[in-house]
């Protein structure tokens, strides 16, 4: 069977759709070739080169569960002129995709380790890959603790996995709301005041972070406070990308390219770039 190139788009079909919020949803897809639907794995952290046809091709995170290849989901939040395009997209309609690409997290080297999961807002997508990977093979883990900060109830993405999530042994999940509403009766703050509600205990552990650029900035901080070194800490960093293939050196950040060293990068490479504080 002969593999399609990295640089050519393959036909994919929407399958279903889903609205998360009123400016996320998550598609189901599967490639035509299904062929290469079935051949279709990958390590979660990693991305698609997702094309809208008529309005271009963008980075998007696989957002399923690398353990189910029958289909495979994409969740898109609406923030421009593609984002937009790939929003009004139904059931049926095609798009291609090239990849995936970039380096995921690695999710090998976490076995016997307590994992702690740190998320904001539709950082959840990149990082629900990971937490399928290893809360459905729980035994072979140690602890695991999910933070996932929102600006508002309305925006917590994947509720269901949520729920499902808090109820498995030994997986803490724990949430927190920038803005309160009288609905809400959890948490309120930034994800860091979570680091208040429960034990973070830097031995044997790994964290794993996706999140907007001023989260990480502070998580960062919050997990050096408690312990934690520069080698434990894995983060997802979303920077512009063009080609995806280390070719056009739009996602380059202190001599590493997002797109081929990244996008998920141990602490130490973190250690070494500028990140945003803002
Ligand atoms: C590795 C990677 C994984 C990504 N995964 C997802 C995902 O799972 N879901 C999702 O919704 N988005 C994801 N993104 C961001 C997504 O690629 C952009 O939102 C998209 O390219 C914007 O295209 P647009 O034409 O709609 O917006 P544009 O009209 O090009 O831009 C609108 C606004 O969005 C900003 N923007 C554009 N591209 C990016 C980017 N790469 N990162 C941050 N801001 C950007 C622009 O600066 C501008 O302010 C990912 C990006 C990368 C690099």
């Amino acid at each position: 069977m002969k593999e399609l190139s990295l640089t050519t788009p393959a036909l994919a079909e929407i399958v279903e759709v889903r609205e998360d919020t009123k400016k996320i949803k998550t598609f189901t897809i599967k490639y035509v070739d299904r062929q290469k639907q079935k051949r279709f794995h990958f390590v979660p952290g990693k991305f698609l080169m997702v094309s809208v046809f008529g309005f271009g091709e963008m980075p998007i995170s696989l957002s399923s569960s690398p353990l189910k290849t029958d289909s495979l989901q994409l969740t898109i939040k609406e923030v421009g002129v593609i984002t937009h395009a790939m929003l009004q997209l139904k059931k049926g309609d095609k798009i291609g995709l090239r990849g995936p690409f970039g380096r995921g997290f690695p999710v090998a080297r976490f076995r016997k380790k307590n994992v702690l999961f740190i998320s904001g807002g539709c950082g959840m997508a990149p990082l629900r890959p990971v937490i399928y990977a290893i809360a459905d093979r729980r035994e072979e883990f140690g602890k695991l603790k999910l933070l996932y900060g929102c600006q508002n109830s309305d925006h917590l993405l994947f509720k269901e996995d949520l729920k499902k999530w808090g109820q498995t042994e030994n997986l803490e999940v724990l949430l927190t709301v920038d803005k309160c509403t009288p609905d809400w009766k959890g948490n309120c703050g930034p994800v860091t005041t979570l680091f208040n509600k429960t034990e973070i205990n830097p031995d044997n552990s790994i964290a794993c972070i996706v999140g907007p650029p001023v989260m990480l900035h502070f998580v960062l901080k919050e997990l050096k406070k408690h312990g934690f070194r520069d080698e434990q800490i894995y983060a997802s960093l979303e920077r512009l990308m063009h080609c995806g293939m280390g070719k056009c050196a739009h996602c380059n950040i202190a001599g590493k390219y997002a797109c081929i060293d990244g996008p998920v990068f141990n602490g130490v490479d973190l250690a070494k770039m500028p990140l945003e504080e803002k």
